[in-house]
């Protein structure tokens, strides 16, 4: 597969639509183990990219990202805009150098931005946290093995796990048995991708 600018913007719509379908779900899976306010954390976030875009074209794969990045952190309150920031930014840096991008040079950008959220979260493996999603999506893509229903055992995988990171954590225990908000969140960015 060859990705190009505008297939690029094309994942990012499909990623917005599909927060917005999502909106309320993901505010709920917040609500018992944070403060139920995800959904509408990332509904802003991809208006605001949307709205940024609009307002200037991008004008490079590079630049889609930046765009996103920047409406990340300008625009979403709470723990996921800097960290989905951070990884947005990373992916524009890491593709900075090129016009389109074949599959495994986008797995190598989303490699950078998974070590963004990891960087700027201070998060490890198994913390219940979107890097439970990122990290192995972003090593099955490597491969070429990304399948939906991989996504989808790595979000799920989040429930069996006590947080070490971000509100959910103050829960202990009693974390256990919810899906993490963010891990769903970056599930859809994952399966709008290979879609
Ligand atoms: P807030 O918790 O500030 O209300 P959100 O509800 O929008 O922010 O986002 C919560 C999500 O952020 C969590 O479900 C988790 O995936 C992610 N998260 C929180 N802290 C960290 C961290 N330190 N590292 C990685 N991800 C984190
Ligand atoms: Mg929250
Ligand atoms: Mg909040």
């Amino acid at each position: 597969m060859n990705y190009t600018m505008e297939t690029i913007e094309a994942w990012l719509d499909r990623f917005t639509e599909v927060i917005e379908q999502n909106k309320q779900v993901l505010s709920d899976l917040d609500t018992p183990i944070g403060d139920g306010d995800h959904g509408n954390n990332m509904a802003r976030g991809v208006k605001a990219y949307q709205d940024a875009k609009e307002k200037k074209a991008p004008e490079s794969i590079a630049d889609v990202f930046k765009t996103m990045a920047m409406a990340m952190i300008s625009k979403v309150g709470g723990a996921s805009g800097p960290l989905y920031g951070s990884a947005f930014m990373a992916m524009a840096q890491a593709s900075k150098a090129y016009e389109t991008l074949d599959t495994a040079e986008l797995a190598a950008v989303l490699e950078a931005g998974a070590l963004g959220i990891k960087k700027r979260g201070k998060a490890e493996l198994e913390e219940k946290t979107m890097l439970d999603v990122w990290w192995p999506c972003v090593e099955e893509l490597k491969e070429n093995q990304l399948t939906e229903e991989k996504i989808t055992a790595y979000v799920h995988h989040t429930k069996e796990l006590v947080a070490k990171k971000g509100r959910a954590s103050y829960l202990g225990e009693r974390a256990i048995g919810h899906i993490d908000p963010g891990a769903q969140s970056s599930g859809y960015l994952f399966e709008t991708l290979i879609k």
